[in-house]
C-alpha cells in the first residue's frame, strides 16, 4: 500500500515537476524572443516553483490516500488469522493439514478427536434411520502409519502418481484425528445411496467432503467421495454449496496445498 501511495505521490510530484518546467521553458523562450525584458526571467522561475509546488503536493495527499489504502484493505486482508502452535497451523482456529501445511511427527492426537467421534456416531445413527449403513474404514493414522502406506504406494505407482491420492507422512489429514474414510475407497462410491447420503448430509454433522470432484489443482488430491473431514457445523455449513457439492478449505481460506519440494 505504501509503495502505491508513494508511487502515486511520486507520479504526481513528477507531473508537478513537469508543469513548472513547462512555464519555465516558455518563460525562457519569451526571454529569448523578447530580449528587452530582463526582469521577466527571474520572476517566472521563482513564481511557479513557490506557487505550484505546494498546491500539487497537498492535493494528491488528500485525494490519493483514501483511494490507495481502501483498495488493498478489502482485497489483501480476508480477515483470516493464521497461527502456528507447536508446529500446527490453525486458520481462524481451524486446524489445517494439506500439502503446504504439515503436522509434526509427534503430534499428540492418537485417535479421532472426541468431537469428530461424537459427530460421526450421530451421523451414523441418522444414516441408519434412513436405512443406510455408514461405517469408518479408516480414521486416525499416525505419522508412521502414513509413512508406511505412502512408501508402499510410491513403490507400486511411483511418487508422482502416489502424490495424487496419498499424503506424504506429516501431511495426512488422518493424522489430525479429524478425518474419516467412509465405507469404500472406490471412486464410484458417490453413485451409491450411502455415498449420496454422505455428500448431502455430512455437513449437518460438521463434516465436509474434503477433496471434491474437479478440485485436484486446489486441494492437491484426486476426488475422494469417501473422505470426510470434521470442521464443525458452522464451517461445514459455509463450505456446503448444496446438492452434495463443497467448496474447499483452500478456497475458503485462500491458501495453497503444494509440497515445498
Ligand atoms: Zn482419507
Amino acid at each position: 500500500m505504501k509503495p502505491n501511495k508513494l508511487a502515486l505521490i511520486l507520479a504526481l510530484a513528477l507531473t508537478a515537476c513537469a508543469s513548472p518546467a513547462a512555464p519555465a521553458m516558455t518563460g525562457a523562450e519569451t526571454v529569448t524572443d523578447v530580449p528587452p525584458v530582463t526582469a521577466v526571467p527571474l520572476a517566472p522561475v521563482t513564481q511557479p516553483e513557490t506557487t505550484l509546488a505546494p498546491e500539487t503536493t497537498t492535493a494528491p495527499e488528500t485525494t490519493a490516500a483514501p483511494v490507495t489504502t481502501a483498495a488493498p484493505e478489502t482485497t489483501a486482508a480476508p480477515t483470516h488469522t493464521i497461527e502456528v502452535i507447536d508446529g500446527v497451523t490453525y486458520i481462524d482456529g481451524v486446524l489445517i493439514v494439506n500439502k503446504t501445511y504439515a503436522l509434526p511427527a509427534d503430534y499428540p492426537q492418537k485417535s479421532l478427536t472426541t468431537e469428530a467421534l461424537n459427530a460421526y456416531w450421530t451421523m451414523k445413527q441418522a444414516a441408519a434411520a434412513d436405512g443406510l449403513t455408514i461405517k469408518s474404514i479408516s480414521d486416525y493414522r499416525s505419522y508412521y502409519d502414513q509413512r508406511y502406506i505412502y512408501n508402499n504406494y510410491v513403490a507400486r505407482d511411483g511418487q508422482a502418481a502416489a502424490d495424487r491420492y496419498s499424503a506424504r507422512p506429516g501431511h495426512s489429514e488422518h493424522q489430525s484425528g479429524l478425518a474419516i474414510d467412509i465405507n469404500s475407497t472406490a471412486f464410484d462410491f458417490d453413485t451409491t445411496p450411502e455415498g449420496q447420503w454422505l455428500a448431502t448430509h455430512c455437513a449437518e454433522y460438521g463434516f465436509v467432503i474434503r477433496y471434491p470432484k474437479d478440485k485436484e489443482a486446489i486441494t492437491g488430491y484426486m476426488y475422494e467421495p469417501w473422505h470426510v473431514r470434521y470442521v464443525g457445523k458452522d464451517l461445514a455449513a459455509k463450505l456446503y454449496l448444496g446438492d452434495g457439492e463443497f467448496t474447499t478449505l483452500e478456497e475458503y481460506f485462500g491458501i495453497t496445498s503444494v509440497y515445498a519440494d
